[in-house]
């Protein structure tokens, strides 16, 4: 059975968190003497002299709603970044605990757990890079904390079996976490439609792609309210600056911008692929329900070498798990892609003449 109190670190369930001056009144008119911020302004035309909602408030009543949750269903982070490393300090005892991740995947859940001096157990996809339930389940150890899912998966692009999700939120004890990511490319719906059959389900997602905005840095997480409010009281008090909850409050008036952007990226994706799919050099490319490709080279060294000669940045993939020969490459504007293809197609001739 999952118990949130088996799961989280006894000292931070127990925590009495940071209680700031937006904490103690949270009135919005008066004389604001409590916070030893400048009276006068900033040393900038636009002021940025008062600290800013730690709760974030209005951003989770305007989110929440688009995302079929609750806003005590909802913590915002300084990126996915933030909940990520977050879950784990909340739930993994240094030396002690561990994560169990299914490579290839994200690099942040390993990376976040190897900062904190939390054990990673890593249980391959298989070749076409489906989660390996039964492997999963033999590979969970008694100190085994968080098993994290990234659907649709980064690098390989593709969503995973929904069955076997909802299977480890049935049969592990710990915390799923689903990284959704890429969920506004596919055409599933959200998990975080399910948090209330599931108390262990928790769901990433991200403003850095679909919506365009990864410099305001902004992840999502979505779960139970008891563990959002332990993710409240263990985080930075004001993780979010005000600049960028101004912002948001903006973008999410438009979410029909990122509708439009999401079926461009669609429909250039599509393109991209076909028009790869007729190089000689391409064994093969892998199916996405994200922005990006995952595509397999007869030589995917030479071939990313070329591509940084003619100042074509893509992601090389090739020495990860189950990777083996295979470049990621995002989607972009039509122009960006044609200007890949056609430098691809003149790769593929000069290794010809050579
Ligand atoms: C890009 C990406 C994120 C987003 O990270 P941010 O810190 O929110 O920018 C999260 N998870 C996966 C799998 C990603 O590929």
């Amino acid at each position: 059975m999952f118990s949130l109190k088996n799961i989280i670190r006894p000292h931070i369930f127990d925590l009495t968190p940071y209680s700031s001056a937006r904490d103690e009144y949270t009135g919005k008119i008066g004389v604001f003497l409590d916070a030893n911020e400048n009276p006068f302004g900033s040393v900038l035309p636009e002021n940025h002299n008062r600290y800013p909602d730690p709760h974030q408030v209005l951003i989770k009543e305007k989110l929440a709603p688009l995302k079929g949750v609750t806003p005590r269903q909802t913590f915002l982070g300084n990126g996915s970044d933030e909940p990520i490393d977050l879950l784990i300090r909340a739930s993994c005892t240094p030396g002690k605990d561990s994560i169990l991740i299914l490579p290839p995947t994200y690099g942040m859940y390993e990376v976040s757990a190897s900062i904190n001096d939390v054990k990673v157990i890593k249980v391959p996809l298989t070749p076409d890079y489906l989660i390996d339930t039964e492997a999963v389940m033999r590979a969970i150890e008694p100190d085994t904390k968080i098993v994290w899912v990234c659907s649709p998966n980064n690098p390989s692009g593709n969503l995973v079996q929904g069955d076997a999700i909802e299977y480890l939120l049935n049969n592990f004890d710990g915390l799923v976490v689903v990284d959704e990511a890429y969920i506004d490319f596919a055409t599933i719906p959200s998990w975080n439609q399910r948090l209330a059959e599931f108390p262990n389900l928790v769901v990433l997602q991200t403003f850095s792609k679909a919506w365009g905005l990864a410099s305001l840095r902004l992840g999502m997480c979505f779960a139970s309210e008891e563990l959002i409010a332990i993710l409240n009281k263990i985080k930075p008090p004001y993780n979010l600056s005000g600049p960028t909850q101004q912002y948001l409050l903006d973008a999410l008036d438009h979410a029909e911008k990122k509708d439009a952007m999401v079926q461009d990226v669609l429909a250039e994706r599509d393109q991209l692929h076909r028009a790869l799919g007729e190089l000689s050099e391409v064994v093969r490319i892998h199916p996405s329900d994200a922005n990006f490709l995952l595509v397999e080279f007869k030589d995917a060294a030479a071939t990313m070498k070329y591509l940084i000669d003619e100042k074509i940045i893509v992601r090389d993939r090739s020495k990860v798990t189950l990777c083996a020969g295979c470049l990621r490459i995002s989607v972009g504007t039509s122009q960006e892609n044609e200007v890949l293809v056609k430098a691809l197609k003149k790769f593929r001739q000069n290794s010809v003449i050579a």
